[in-house]
């Protein structure tokens, strides 16, 4: 396989099938029939894989390697969690994916796999490449099963170049019980690429916020509301005071947002309320900005206005920002290098009628929204997402995957990875 001959209509047939699974995270049936698809299709493609069960559910995550790579060995016991030095570890590069999707099973059947039209907002003027509708196109299924072509084509033409591949399947809901091996692979990997979908004009993504998640509680006493008001204290009318407290928070400034996104509280008209609750999620790039919150949560906690409430904070969950580490930067600059060599083989292809579109330089922006990049950030090696083939509208019945992004994003990864490893004839 050549960058120019991509198969086009094998991937978009391929991708019919995969599309047409649900896989929505809770519906764990589909995810291992999804997860099979992508096992299969890995094999297909001359790699080694599996599906490796995880978590409390029996999850399945897909692993491949490409021919004369180890197939990950996962490190349970924290003593045997190494964290060796970049030449002994057995991936060069570690591409990252996720075959769960937002969409609950029955929606294939209201809204299956289906061609359109480009849009001049696909960036695509001119392009006939078109569209793909369906749940999870652009997140990601369509970059899932590239990672699997760009696989193919490196153990084809640069079989010492070793990569390992791997789809979770709790991507959708956080990753919460993938986090760990996604650590563990990036320890065995030099670099990390992850197929979320591309940004506008093709850009990548370097920076992801983190978030926290809390759940307030604030406890009351609870009394008749007409007869013996004075006996009881509202945990709504502290809860009320803690709402705003905590809105203010936010600092779009810092790149810090806040949102209380569920309240709820009380039992009846007449009843002071003895408990309300509040979950709040708060997105950061920098973590001086948690201890700004929490120093917050601490002093609404120690100084109720309500005489009677107290409350209790609970942190549900706590995901470490995506930053740029110096690894990150090194790697952002070769990209860019590469950017010449990549833009003269979108003229070829477009010379030959295959692409008709604009192609831009490699250009790096960041995101609000969390992915497994989040869960690699600890490893300090270097990373980069949005590394799949673009569209718009994710998480929504809108979603759509542009054509023509698979073929540029091929063309992309297909001359880089060599390049970056030497090749640079690539
Ligand atoms: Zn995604």
């Amino acid at each position: 396989m050549k960058h120019f001959d991509f198969p086009l209509d094998q991937f978009l047939s391929e991708l019919e099938t995969a599309v047409n699974i649900d896989s929505g995270t809770s519906d764990l049936e589909g995810c291992w029939k999804a997860a099979r698809f992508y096992m299969e299709r890995m094999t297909a493609a001359g790699l080694q894989a599996e599906i490796y069960p995880y978590g409390e559910e029996n999850r399945p995550m897909v692993l491949g390697v490409t021919p004369g790579a180890p197939l990950p060995r996962f490190h349970t016991d924290a003593a045997e969690k190494t964290n060796p030095a970049m030449d002994c570890r057995p991936y060069d590069f570690l591409l990252v994916g996720h075959l769960d999707t937002v969409f609950p099973a029955g929606t294939v059947l209201a809204r299956p796999f289906r061609l359109g039209e480009s849009s001049p907002e696909d960036n695509l003027a001119g392009n006939g490449g078109g569209r793909v509708y369906g749940p999870g196109t652009v997140d990601m299924k369509a970059g899932a099963l590239l990672m699997i072509y760009i696989a193919q084509y490196m153990a084809d033409n640069y079989p010492e170049i070793k990569l390992c591949l791997v789809l979770d399947s709790d991507e959708e809901t956080g990753s919460m019980e993938s986090a760990p091996y996604m650590v563990d692979l990036g320890n065995q990997s030099r670099c990390a690429f992850v197929f979320e979908g591309g940004r506008k004009k093709d850009q990548f993504v370097n920076q992801r916020k983190g978030c926290n998640k809390y759940e307030i509680r604030i406890h009351g006493v609870a009394s008749h509301a007409g007869t013996a008001p004075w006996d009881g204290a509202s945990a709504i009318v502290e809860l009320g005071r803690w709402i705003t407290a905590l809105d203010k928070l936010k600092n779009y400034g810092r790149r810090t947002t806040v949102n209380i996104g569920l309240i709820s509280g009380g039992t009846a008209f007449n009843v002071v309320p003895d408990l309300a609750t509040a979950k709040m999620e708060v997105r950061f790039t920098d973590e001086k900005e948690i201890v700004r919150v929490e120093r917050a949560l601490r002093r609404l906690q120690e100084n109720p206005k309500v005489e009677g409430t107290h409350a209790e904070v609970i942190c549900l969950a706590s995901t470490a920002p995506l930053r740029l580490n110096p690894a990150t930067e090194n790697l952002m600059i070769q990209m860019k290098e590469y950017s010449p060599q990549y833009l003269d083989k979108i003229q070829a292809m477009q010379d030959l009628g295959l692409l008709t579109g604009p192609a831009w330089p490699a250009d790096f922006v960041s995101a609000g929204g969390l992915s497994d990049a989040n869960r690699l950030a600890p490893c300090g090696i270097p990373i980069i997402d949005g590394c799949g083939p673009g569209g718009g509208n994710p998480h929504s019945p809108d979603e759509f995957l542009s054509v023509d992004t698979v073929l540029k994003r091929f063309a992309y990864f297909t001359g880089f990875l060599p390049w970056i490893s030497g090749y640079r004839a690539g």
